[in-house]
């Protein structure tokens, strides 16, 4: 498998090397054949290729099997025509990554306000409230006066259906349950087409349990409960809201791993930002890029259907949990390790396992 890196901005490089010393451990261990290319994108792209994503860099992605992406500084890229493309989009969109697959759970030993809990939000991707990439050209958010704005969100049948297909497919490998969240009480066509491509889709899956929420409420729910939920499946920004909330509801944001899935391509990504307040202090949780690097293999493992990748997957989710017991986590988790730190005890846990 060959799997394209861009570390990225902020804490991104440090986490990163972290989760390409246990892919490269993952890969000795099960005999993966994994060959990492190492590239740049975000700010170091900017200042040497003039934008934070070329061409070039896509073209290599594709003719990958993967790419994993560190955390870029979206918020300081607001010029297109300067060079200055949130590379997180430009992937999604250009690689039609519709699927964000965004697992949470409760690790023991790491204190949460809620009972222990695993689940899974399957959020769109590629269109919904998403001005910068729900349409083919330019951008759905338009200064109408100086002092009116319109954004335009966009719902399209064949993308609530092939979101829905994900989230049972998920269901049916998990505890067989689906959560549909909407607001069709509001967004009466475009949340009403959703549910109604999530039904017919929950048709052929008739052994999953299917039940709804309006998103509002849902946010109720899932602080009180969480355990009731298995698989969550919702629009781009309902699921993008939403998964933060379930993975700091975990423990912490840092523990939130993250892929993006086509059908041809798939994006290791971790669910936090860049993070520049503690970058470069060897104090970032590599959690999560290295739980979006488990998340990928085991994405390939089950598209190929290569067994040692899948199993590959499960050695990592079953050493971030025996590492993270063991306090071999930084100190937003109850640990007391540095970045750098983790990842040399990481690797030796998935070696000896
Ligand atoms: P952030 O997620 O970077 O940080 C939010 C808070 O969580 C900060 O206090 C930070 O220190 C902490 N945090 C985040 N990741 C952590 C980790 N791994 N370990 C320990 N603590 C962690 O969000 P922000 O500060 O709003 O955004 C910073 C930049 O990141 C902005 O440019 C934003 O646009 C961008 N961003 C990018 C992505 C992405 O690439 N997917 C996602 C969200 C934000």
């Amino acid at each position: 498998m060959k799997i394209v890196v861009l570390p990225g901005d902020g804490i991104g490089p440090e986490t990163m090397a972290v989760a390409v010393a246990v892919l490269e451990a993952a890969s000795q261990r099960f005999g993966l054949g994994l060959a990492l290319e190492h590239d740049i994108a975000g700010h170091e792209s900017l200042q040497k290729h003039g934008a934070t994503v070329t061409q070039a860099l896509l073209a290599k992605v594709k003719a990958a099997d993967g790419l994993m992406l560190g955390p870029m500084a979206t918020y300081d890229f607001k010029d297109e025509a300067k060079g200055e493309i949130n590379p997180s989009k430009f992937f999604r969109k250009e690689l039609d990554l519709y699927a964000n697959i965004r697992p949470a759970r409760t690790y023991p030993g790491v204190p949460t306000v809620v009972q222990p809990f695993d689940l899974t939000v399957v959020r769109e991707n590629t269109e919904g409230f998403y001005a910068d990439r729900n349409i083919a050209s330019g951008n759905s958010e338009m200064l109408i006066t100086p002092d009116v704005v319109v954004s335009l969100r966009r719902i399209t049948r064949s993308c609530c259906e092939r979101i829905a297909r994900s989230a049972f497919e998920l269901a049916m490998v998990r505890r067989k349950h689906v959560s549909i969240v909407h607001k069709a009480n509001v967004l009466k066509i475009g949340d009403g087409m959703f549910i109604e491509e999530c039904h017919k889709i929950a048709r052929e899956f008739p052994e999953v349990q299917v039940d709804d929420f309006i998103v509002d409420a849902m946010m109720a729910h899932v602080v009180r409960a969480p355990q009731r939920f298995d698989v969550i499946v919702t629009t781009n920004m309902f699921g993008d809201i939403l998964s933060d909330l379930t993975a700091e509801l975990s423990g912490s944001l840092g523990l939130g791993g993250s892929v993006n899935a086509g059908l041809d391509h798939a994006m290791g990504q971790a669910a936090h930002g860049s993070a520049p307040d503690i970058a470069g202090q060897n104090i970032a949780n590599p959690f999560s890029l290295i739980l979006s690097a488990s998340q990928l293999l085991g994405w390939y493992g089950q598209r190929k259907n290569l067994p040692a990748f899948q199993a590959a997957a499960a050695a990592i989710d079953a050493a971030a949990e025996a590492a993270v017991a063991a306090s071999e986590a930084t100190r937003d988790v109850g640990g007391k390790l540095g970045t750098a730190e983790i990842g040399q005890a990481f690797v030796r846990r998935l070696l000896a396992a």
